[in-house]
């Protein structure tokens, strides 16, 4: 469907491929919809005008007559439970842009309204949350881990109830290379007949693992490609130190890009059981869990797949079984790999990293920090018992690489709790300045800058963020 000057084509693809698994809906008109923060980059890489996206209206869901918004349908398990209906309660899929790089990218909205699938749910955003999906986006996007982005975010001009009282209400565009989550499987596994499951499953091999289309079975090297793409995530997220919060099916991707910003943050000091979410009792989500979590959520998508893999459940169930057996080993090798390079070691050392995460722990060192501080020979005053760390320091001067450049790897600047918690507040008081500088020093995360020191400090206390967004 070709739109205005400066707006590319919106696609369907999705909705044509599998019109069991969406609800065509329209967003809720804004009253006074206004644009507050837009990334110009991406708008341009993605073949948008900025100015043009700006004043469109599609960034709050205002779109060109014959463009079919529609609300996707997924289930998943939330902490483990089934919910057999989830779906975008709040968000709706505007369309697909095909960049001029030829990539195609999901134009998505969250906040734009009640839907058929908002059960509960008012449908609306609230700003600060919207920003912080946003600013969260572009870190880690900055640091190099596959990610869906924020491309603009824009109040609405009506205020959102919330338990803390009423709130700016706000609009998210973001865009991702789809919103096929493993709760989307599980939906069409349970919901339609085995043509739409394999539909489903087509279209995303043809859009994130085009390669499965020719092995001798496809939907099984599709599930080895996903257990691949998701080992290598969340060895990103372990190697900075992110906790997702929220990581239930419905909020893990067949694309291996992280989403679903909600009670997210980065850990300080090094802690496997760091836990940020305030509904997370149990610590089901805690960074130390993250890895086992995934491999988890892989063994629900394979359940879903098991009707695509062989006619023969047993057989089925063992081919699957086979492949999921090989998530340990392919994060373990993401890991390693991704140790080395913050180490600057010349290979994977297994034992120097669990030494060091004894040690980190012991010692309450803050995760960032340390890893900037060791090539520059000051990790040692972050330790209290130095003996220990010298100890370790070492075997690790033995086990280095000359030539490498541990910084390419180890930010400097990540979006710290407390200055993110300043920037967002500050924010839903109308001063967009602390956001707007906070975003300019995550966008460059491992180049140092004078001035922006306050940048790379830990907060005191502990942080806690919280769902219901
Ligand atoms: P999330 O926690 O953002 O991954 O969302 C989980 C589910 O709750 C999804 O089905 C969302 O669409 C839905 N949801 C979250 N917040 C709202 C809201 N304010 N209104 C309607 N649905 C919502
Ligand atoms: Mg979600």
């Amino acid at each position: 469907m070709s739109t205005a000057v400066g707006i590319p084509a919106l696609e369907d693809t999705y909705a044509r491929a599998v019109p069991g698994l969406v609800v065509p809906f329209t967003a809720a008109q804004a009253p006074d919809p206004q644009v507050v923060v837009l990334d110009d980059d991406l708008a341009r890489d993605l073949g948008f005008d900025p100015e043009a996206l700006r004043t469109s209206g599609l960034l709050v869901g205002r779109v060109p007559e014959g463009v079919r918004t529609v609300a996707q349908a997924y289930s998943g398990h939330q902490f483990g439970m089934y919910q057999p209906r989830l779906g975008d309660g709040r968000a709706l899929l505007v369309g697909e842009v095909v960049a001029p790089d030829g990539s195609r990218h999901d134009l998505h909205l969250k906040g734009s309204g009640r839907t058929p699938f908002a059960r509960g749910g008012d449908g609306k955003a609230a700003l600060g949350p919207m920003l912080r999906e946003y600013l969260m986006g572009t870190a880690m996007h900055a640091l190099g881990i596959p990610t869906s982005r924020g491309l603009a975010v824009s109040t609405t001009g009506e205020r959102v109830p919330r338990d803390t009282g009423p709130l700016p209400g706000a609009v998210l565009a973001r865009v991702a290379s789809s919103h096929l989550r493993v709760g989307t499987f599980q939906y069409a596994a349970v919901n339609g007949d085995r043509d739409q499951l394999r539909a489903l499953a087509d279209h995303a091999i043809a859009r994130h693992h085009p390669h499965a289309r020719d092995a001798e079975q496809p939907y099984l090297e599709f599930f080895r490609a996903v257990v691949e793409a998701q080992a290598a995530l969340v060895a990103q997220w372990m190697l900075v130190g992110f906790v997702h919060g929220v990581m239930n099916t419905d909020n893990t991707t067949i694309s291996g890009e992280t989403i679903d910003y909600g009670p997210c943050a980065f850990m300080d000091r090094f802690d496997p059981d760091t836990v940020f979410s305030s509904i997370d009792h149990a610590g089901r989500y805690a960074y130390g869990h993250q890895p086992p979590v995934v491999r988890w959520n892989l063994a629900r998508l394979a359940e879903a797949l098991l009707p695509l893999i062989d006619d023969d459940t047993d057989a089925a169930i063992a081919a699957a079984s086979a492949v999921l057996e090989g998530f340990a080993a392919r994060y373990d090798a993401h890991y390693g790999a991704g140790m080395a390079a913050k180490l600057g070691l010349r290979e994977p050392d297994e034992s120097l990293v669990t030494d060091l995460l004894a040690l980190l722990h012991a010692q309450q060192v803050d995760w960032t920090t340390f890893f900037r501080a060791l090539p520059r020979g000051t990790a040692r005053d972050l330790f209290l018992d130095r003996d220990a760390f010298d100890a370790w320091a070492a075997r690790r001067e033995a086990a280095r690489d000359p030539e490498a450049d541990p910084d390419r790897v180890n930010p400097v600047y990540i979006p710290r709790n407390h200055l993110v918690d300043e920037a967002l507040t500050a924010a839903e008081r109308g001063d967009l300045a602390p956001f707007e500088r906070i975003l300019d020093v995550v966008r460059a995360p491992f180049t140092e800058r004078p001035g922006l020191e306050r940048y790379t400090e830990p907060g005191t206390g502990p942080f806690v963020t919280y769902c219901g967004t």
